[in-house]
């Protein structure tokens, strides 16, 4: 029987098993994709912006110094603006006092950091690849069914926590009351080579389709994260190389120079889904599985890391003074701290989304105005700016950059 049974080692179930690394709980990660497989869905192509609150995490699970010189750039200004209009915006980081607003660092690179890491530690065993496919939850632990090379198996645990991202059976099947819709967007991705350098400047460009993000990374490149609508992504994909380059190039015009060298390109249907409560006796659902929010502000991993550093701090106050990890008591504690983090991001992610996707008049001025504003109002930048480096409100002890035990 093990302690917890973590469902999903994808960026958010494996950095939490790096969490719980150092209390004497006894951990399962289950995995149902191979971690260097080519269709892994969580280390993938994406190059993820990790807000400053988050590197913090990273460096107190000791995940950061695995994550290689090379692969992680810092974000130094970004650059906000509203396609062909008037309002735009600039946060720059020595406004904030911080080496850096925040970094990019390629998922499959914070993947490999993130397996080396969970190799090396003696309480963690990982089931890979294993699918859970059922959960019976009972009085005083849940029990896993478990798939494994066509043979069934089963798992016994204090408690399940299910991190298996946006799309999975056992999370339908768990039943939880939730929010979701689809966008009518998708994310393409990709990486191209500015002809200036990137200078670690980050652009958020809202355009009718979508947000259309540069993030700066590593060898002076770009990760493209182009929200399209879903009618206009089959092009996108299947264009030659030069004609996206020259669509792009359009969309974001000329301020890094000619826009050369596009890498592959991935597409990323968008939808938002919210669960009401994400926890009940003996179960916890954090990451993706228990919100997904639009990829425009950088924010679901940050958040899902945020959940991390709390249920790991709730865990093991929980176990050090003798109460059952699993009861109600304990996962309630977990997200009373959480809910209020958790509904403002996805709140705030989702209006930037309805108000530069709208054309409405009134709305286009005072959207751009509020640009212009917050470059203009220190106050409200810094109030804006702390929530999305993830330094606002009551932090867990990693978060602060603290060891868990
Ligand atoms: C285009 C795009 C760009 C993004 N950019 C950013 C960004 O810049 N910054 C940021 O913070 N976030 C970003 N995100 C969001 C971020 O990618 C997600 O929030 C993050 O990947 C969620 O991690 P997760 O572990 O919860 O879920 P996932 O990454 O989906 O991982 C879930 C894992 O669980 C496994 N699994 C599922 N079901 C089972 C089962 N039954 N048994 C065993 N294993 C199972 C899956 O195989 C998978 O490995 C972006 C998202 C998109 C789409």
């Amino acid at each position: 029987m093990f302690d917890i049974v973590i469902v999903g080692g994808g960026l958010v179930g494996a950095s939490l098993a790096c969490a719980l690394a150092p209390t004497n709980l006894r951990i399962a990660v289950v995995e149902a994709v191979p971690f260097k497989s080519q269709h892994q869905p969580s280390y993938d192509e994406r190059v993820l912006a990790i807000a400053q609150g988050s590197k913090r995490i990273l460096d107190a699970i000791s995940v950061w110094s695995e994550i290689g010189k090379a692969d992680a750039t810092p974000i130094k200004t970004i650059h906000i603006s509203d396609r062909g209009r008037f309002g735009a915006s600039h946060l720059r980081h020595t406004k904030y006092g911080v080496e850096a607003l925040g970094y990019t660092v390629p998922a499959r690179a914070l993947g490999n950091a993130l397996i080396q890491k969970l190799d090396h530690l003696p309480h963690i065993t990982v089931l890979c690849p294993v699918k859970v496919t059922g959960l019976d939850v009972e009085h005083d632990q849940a029990a896993l069914t478990i798939l494994q090379d066509s043979k069934q198996d089963k798992l016994t645990c204090r408690l399940v926590v299910f991190a298996g991202g946006t799309t999975t059976e056992i999370g339908g099947s768990l039943d939880f009351r939730t929010e979701s819709y689809k966008y009518g967007q998708t994310a393409v991705i990709s990486t191209v080579t500015p002809s200036f350098p990137h200078n670690n400047t980050a652009y958020e460009r809202f355009t009718e389709t979508g947000p259309l993000a540069m993030l700066p990374t590593r060898q002076n490149r770009y990760a493209v994260v182009w929200t399209a609508l879903d009618e206009q992504v089959e092009g996108l994909l299947h264009c030659s190389d030069d004609d996206f380059l020259e669509q792009l190039q359009y969309r974001f015009g000329d301020r890094v120079g000619a826009l050369q060298k596009l890498g592959i390109r991935r597409a990323y249907p968008l939808s938002f889904v919210k669960v009401e409560r994400p926890v009940r006796s003996r179960i916890v659902v954090v990451g993706n599985a228990a919100h997904t929010i639009h990829p425009v502000a950088g924010q679901g991993f940050n958040l899902g890391l945020r959940d991390v550093s709390t249920l790991a701090e709730v865990l093991y106050d929980a176990d050090s003074t003798g109460l059952d990890i699993g009861a109600i008591g304990v996962v309630d504690r977990y997200w009373k701290w959480r809910e209020r983090d958790v509904n403002r991001v996805g709140v705030f992610t989702d209006s930037l989304i309805r108000t530069f996707s709208n054309n409405f008049l009134p709305l286009v001025l005072l959207r751009d105005t509020a640009l212009v504003a917050l470059d203009l109002m220190p106050l409200a930048q810094q109030f804006l700016v702390k929530r999305t480096m993830g330094l606002a409100g009551k932090l867990p002890r990693l978060a602060r950059g603290m060891p868990l035990v």
